[in-house]
């Protein structure tokens, strides 16, 4: 039976998985959710000799019921086949008694490859199967990572055109090298003055614009995202906890249905979303660790149930987390509400209001497999010191966040159960605080010069990807500011 999707704000609309690709963001503004979460129908030790792809196929097929067995399968070997610097795709490492989930071996360094690798195929499939003649652009706000992994992800794939504007300040330089050198003959790279959330506002309002929006379809575009609200995102997410878990089990390190924690170091609340479908699908986690950084807006939202973004927005050592309005949230908070899509609606419309809402009492209750901890930059970087010294294993700024929250849950809870920490980039790509914890020398020396620096200490090859980096040619130099972002879009499409 075809899975459908529907709006989290309560619009009528039932879409298939492949039309809630393509759209992306429902016409009211919502968020998609499968109407149902499936359940996976084996006891998990049958997934347990799985290869990542053969896991990721059977995932998805899922929830891409609209999708064959064949289009799934060609999608994920072209994501995952050989892109990944890893025969696996993701690998989990012991250090003591914590297990890392890498996730940042894939082109750009960062876990948005997990989902940005396989979102373009998954696209093309489905405007093939629509016979969508008119062209895919995507339009993505980036607070680092998602714009490099976008742009790689769409790189020369027929039929789309990618626009990535990221915020003039707080991407690492290792990060902004990366997007402005972009190859391909249909990305576009632009700064913008302001923050992230400026960046996301921006795309959000045009995306909710409509009648730019049929002014793009009379030019033959169709405007889609790649930010994390796509459903193609959050699903190839979901598989990883999956392979976390088998792994573990495989290398018996935990029994059949024991129970894990995972610590999830999160900024749009995507990545830890998955985690949350994960459960619902049957994975046995117990407590779900969100880990922010100093823009603790979610450790404020865990404990009191209030959501206010009224608060000084702070660029950190982590920036890939540095949000102020967590998109995903809308999603769980559609489940702690019982589904109740009115409840959703008010609050976003408080939200885009008051800048604030709070969920109510039953809601709190739900919450109660959360457990919301920060850090502050001094402790991440303590954290990527102690783990170095500890274990002779080196972690990025990001995974530092999660690291250093779940040292808190731990002696706060008294909590032994079995952990996954989620690891989201490689130290490569935050090269300038990396190295200061590990006290080498960074003064005088560009963040590129630091790459080799850090490899030459620990021993670690340098990712391929960046290995070069230094040397390619800068194609964007652009800025534009909140206003001119049509005129940007329209300027690329030549429109
Ligand atoms: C995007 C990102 C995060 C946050 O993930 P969300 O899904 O937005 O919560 C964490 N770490 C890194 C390195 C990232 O790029």
């Amino acid at each position: 039976m075809e899975l459908m999707y529907k709006s989290t704000r309560g619009s009528s609309e039932l879409l298939t998985a492949s039309e809630a690709i393509i759209k992306g963001i429902a016409g009211d503004g919502g968020l998609y959710i499968p109407v149902k979460i499936p359940k996976i129908a084996v006891p998990l030790q049958e997934l347990m000799d799985f290869s990542y792809v053969q896991l990721a196929n059977y995932i998805l097929k899922e929830f891409l019921t609209d999708f064959s067995k064949e289009e799934i399968s060609e999608c994920t070997h072209k994501a995952y086949g050989n892109n990944f610097d890893l025969e696996e795709v993701v690998e989990v490492c012991k250090a003591g008694e914590e297990f890392f989930l890498e996730l940042y071996h894939g082109p750009t360094l960062a876990f948005k490859d997990m989902a940005l690798s396989l979102l373009p195929h998954l696209l093309k499939t489905a405007l093939r199967k629509h016979k969508i003649t008119k062209e895919i652009v995507i339009l993505t706000a980036t607070s680092g990572d998602t714009g490099k992994a976008a742009l790689e992800g769409f790189k020369n794939v027929e039929k789309t055109k990618i626009i990535v504007f990221y915020p003039e300040k707080g991407v690492s330089e290792v990060q902004k090298r990366q997007m402005i050198t972009q190859e391909g003959d249909n990305t576009y790279v632009t700064s913008i003055e302001g923050n992230f959330d400026d960046a996301q506002n921006g795309v959000k309002e045009i995306f909710n614009d409509s009648e730019y929006k049929e002014f793009l379809e009379e030019n033959n575009y169709i405007l889609s995202s790649a930010n994390s609200i796509n459903i193609g995102r959050l699903v190839p997410q979901i598989v990883y906890y999956f392979y976390a878990y088998l792994n573990m089990l495989k290398r018996k390190e935990i029994e059949s249905n024991e129970q894990i924690n995972v610590v999830v170091p999160t900024g749009n609340f995507g990545n830890i979303l998955a985690a949350f479908y994960a459960k619902e699908m049957g994975l046995p986690i117990n407590k779900f660790i969100c880990a922010s950084n100093e823009n603790n807006v979610l450790y404020d939202f865990i404990k009191t149930g209030v959501y206010d973004k009224h608060r000084e927005f702070k660029i950190t050592a982590s920036p890939s987390m540095d949000i102020l309005v967590s998109s995903n949230l809308e999603r769980l908070n559609y489940y702690l509400s019982k589904e109740n899509e009115e409840t959703i609606l008010g609050f976003m419309k408080e939200l885009s209001l008051d800048g604030k809402y709070e969920i109510t009492e039953g809601m709190k209750e739900g919450l109660k497999d959360f457990y919301g901890g920060f850090a502050t930059d001094e402790e991440t970087l303590q954290s990527i010191k102690e783990v170095y010294e500890e274990f002779n294993y080196v972690i990025d700024t990001h995974t530092a966040v999660a690291h250093s929250v779940y040292k808190k849950y731990k002696e706060h809870s008294l909590d032994k159960t079995k952990t996954i920490i989620v690891s989201t980039a490689s130290p490569f790509k935050f090269t300038r605080s990396v190295c200061s914890s590990l006290l080498i020398d960074t003064e005088n020396l560009d963040d590129f010069e630091l790459i080799d620096e850090l490899s030459r200490k620990t021993g670690l090859k340098v990712p391929a990807s960046i290995d070069n980096l230094k040397n390619k040619e800068v194609i964007y130099k652009g800025v534009c500011n909140k206003e001119s972002m049509k005129k940007v879009v329209n300027e690329f499409l030549k429109v």
